[in-house]
């Protein structure tokens, strides 16, 4: 296989815990979930989404009334970010934005809730803020997250590029990129996160391996399953490996999954 993919977090997330789940999901596009989510994180996802809209609009300059809004949970969500959401700095305001940087013959994919990019103290400036609805996380576990280390090795490596004013190449200092994470249910306490050139150096290595893995992967055509059962209890794919046995924990889909799904349906993985 020669493909060409476009390499989102959850994507790099399912390569890294099973790669015959990546293999199911990014190259046969088999659908996520595959079976329905139970009732409870069908309301919890919309109302996260609806969240996100209302935001979106917010930082369009659109504004919307909490009376416009129909969820009781979605509108307290909006108020407590009225009264406690985190101080935006100064600069061009680029809601549900989208960067693609380039690894090898590879894209990779980060989607921002809000990013802001301008200057300060003389120097270009890229802040990610992204909306959480679920359950509030440790910012020491949020440094290791995927979502974290992507979304900020991205504006690392192709930030420079998105300023209106025009930027002086494609990378930005590291330590001019954070990302805050501001959780409804701790609306007084974001977490704050920031990038360092030796972080960067690290986390950017690490990102390639993986892509170097990818890469292998496609050239062999080799996708083993996983040997970690405790994955396969969380997976929609068990028909299709002969793993029913492993049991079933509830399957989970977040805002960044589905917005994967919906990357993947705009934007083709291009084939040379
Ligand atoms: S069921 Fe298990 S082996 Fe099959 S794709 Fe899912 S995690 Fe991988």
């Amino acid at each position: 296989m020669s493909q060409s993919l476009l390499l989102s977090q959850g994507k790099l997330e399912a390569f890294l815990a099973c790669r015959r789940r990546f293999y199911l999901r990014s190259l046969r596009r088999l659908p996520w979930p595959a079976a329905p989510l139970g009732d409870e994180s069908e309301e919890a996802l919309a109302r996260g989404q609806q969240f996100h809209r209302v935001m979106e609009r917010h930082f369009l300059g659109l504004g919307i009334a909490p009376e416009e809004i129909d969820d009781g949970r979605v509108q307290h969500w909006q108020r407590q970010f009225q009264a406690s959401g985190p101080a935006i700095p100064d600069g061009q305001l680029l809601p549900e934005h989208r960067l693609t940087v380039p690894v090898g013959r590879h894209l990779l994919l980060g989607r921002f809730d809000l990013l802001v990019v301008g200057e300060a103290d003389g120097r270009a400036f890229a802040h990610i803020f992204d909306w959480k609805t679920g359950k509030a996380r440790r910012e020491a576990d949020l440094r290791q997250n995927w979502q974290t280390r992507l979304y900020l090795a991205l504006l690392a490596e192709g930030g420079g590029a998105l300023r209106a004013q025009g930027g002086n190449g494609r990378s930005l200092s590291p330590d001019r990129v954070s990302i805050t994470y501001w959780y409804a249910a701790e609306p007084d306490t974001p977490r704050t996160i920031r990038y360092t050139s030796a972080w960067h150096a690290q986390n950017w290595a690490d990102i390639q391996a993986i892509v170097a893995q990818i890469d292998a992967a496609l050239s062999q055509d080799n996708w083993p399953l996983t040997d970690d059962w405790d994955e396969c209890r969380r997976c929609a794919y068990q028909v299709y490996c002969g793993r029913q046995t492993a049991g079933h924990d509830p399957l989970t889909a977040t805002e960044e999954e589905e917005s994967d799904e919906l990357t993947d349906l705009s934007l083709e993985p291009q084939t040379p």
